[in-house]
């Protein structure tokens, strides 16, 4: 008999806010929420601002009252922290084990099947104290012979201090993982969401122990195949593997709302010049090539008139080059700007990515080595200044045309991981 499978997923608490708190350890046990870009909604709360009755996606506006009523620090959302604490974490859970999925930028799963471990809630509450000590961010760690088991699980540790953040479904006796579904609701299962919990209540299923004894074929009839494969998961037996483990990206994507509409095309430029900057960047560092590019622009799609533009460009040659790409994308923007126009969006996209080593053994006619050493050797000597100097040491002159580009981040917390001048301070007294 094949031997059956454990995975673990490690997910972060509130993990937006247990960011801002790494840096700010007088904000532990006050109420905290985080706003999207532009300030908008609430992104992430913590849990004392959850118990003041802010709700997740609330508009900020609507709640300015119970923010101040309830001393709630609100941060605007500073992504570029996330970023690179979920980059850190990642980094230290695949010292665990190289057989991992990135599942969202606060959730991995790992498959540990093949690990020798005897308790394993014990190990779960050890990892838990190293992500901590290493990066600072509380996780829950759920450990079952399934996916959706291992995701109830974590859900089971963070709702309940008692399992000190660790619970694992593995060897544990049929009454207690009974008792531990009879207490889930159907809402939490993965994959159930909020268009199929209605069907499974009529059906009158409405805990996780209730879809477990669901007969198979019923729960085809009402979920498709999907819904059998819920039941022989939360069975504890595994349907789902780990999927993209270490898959390099697809696509890469950089957008952003204006902090205000412009009809500016300075503005339009210095953010094309700095969407494509970043995401130029992200090629480098994964070793990849766009063969195609492009950008598109849009007006606010609530008022009258809404407009949306895509333009791209397919690349005679491969390129991750930052300054190629922006004369490039800048010189699409003309093709359609008009001073008329609001712009309230712009993004830049690159597809088609092809490892920078298969450059070399898959050269065509009009692909000229020589134009891409040039271009790659630029770029190298911008990367190793801004890593030796500080992000941003160097740039293109189009990125400081304009600002007006720039979200409005009213409150966001400094950025303390890849700014030297915001880097935090410790005094000793
Ligand atoms: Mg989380």
């Amino acid at each position: 008999m094949p031997k059956s499978k454990v995975f673990v997923l490690i997910d972060c608490n509130n993990f937006f806010v247990s960011c801002e708190r790494l840096f700010r350890p007088d904000l532990e046990g006050k109420p905290v929420v985080v706003l999207s870009s532009n300030d908008g909604c609430v992104v992430a709360r913590s849990n004392e601002a959850k118990a003041a009755g802010v709700p997740m996606g609330a508009p900020a506006f609507k709640h300015r009252e119970t923010f101040k009523k309830h001393n709630i620090v609100t941060f605007s959302a500073n992504f570029e922290l996330y970023g690179d604490i979920s980059k850190r974490t990642i980094s230290l859970l695949t010292t665990i084990t190289p057989r991992i999925e990135i599942y969202s930028v606060d959730e991995s799963f790992l498959d540990i099947s093949a690990l020798p471990i005897t308790d394993y809630a014990e190990w779960g509450r050890g990892v838990r104290a190293s992500v901590l000590q290493h990066i600072g961010v509380p996780v829950s760690i759920g450990i079952a012979p399934s996916k959706t088991l291992a995701k109830l699980a974590a859900e089971i540790a963070k709702q309940n201090d008692t399992y000190q953040g660790a619970f694992s479904f593995i060897d544990l006796p049929e009454e207690q993982k009974a008792d531990a579904l009879r207490r889930m609701s159907i809402e939490h299962i993965w994959g159930v969401g909020r268009k199929l919990a209605p069907v499974l209540r009529s059906e009158g299923v409405s805990t996780a122990l209730g879809l477990m004894n669901l007969r198979p074929q019923r729960a085809q009839q009402l979920m498709g195949i999907h819904g059998r494969q819920m039941v022989t998961e939360l069975q504890g037996t595994a349907c789902y593997q780990l999927t993209r483990e270490h898959a390099p990206a697809k696509q890469i994507l950089r957008s952003r709302t204006f902090g205000e509409d412009t009809s500016h095309a300075y503005a339009l430029e210095a953010a094309i010049a700095n969407m494509a900057t970043r995401a130029a960047y992200q090629l480098r560092s994964e070793r990849l090539l766009a063969g195609r590019i492009g950008l598109f622009t849009n007006t606010d799609r609530h008022k009258p008139g809404y407009r949306r533009w895509t333009r791209e460009i397919q690349m005679p040659m491969p390129t991750n080059d930052t300054g190629q790409i922006i004369s490039l994308l800048v010189k699409k923007l003309g093709e359609f700007y008009s001073d008329k126009q609001k712009y309230h969006q712009l993004g830049v996209f690159f597809y088609d990515l092809t490892p920078e080593s298969a450059l070399q053994t898959d050269i065509l006619g009009d692909v000229t080595p020589d134009m891409h050493d040039r271009a790659q050797s630029r770029m190298k000597a911008v990367d190793d200044i801004n890593q030796r100097y500080g992000r941003g040491k160097i740039y293109f002159a189009a990125q400081e045309l304009n600002t007006i580009w720039q979200p409005r981040r009213k409150t966001a917390s400094p950025r303390y991981v890849s700014k030297w001048g915001e880097i935090p301070e410790a005094r000793i007294a």
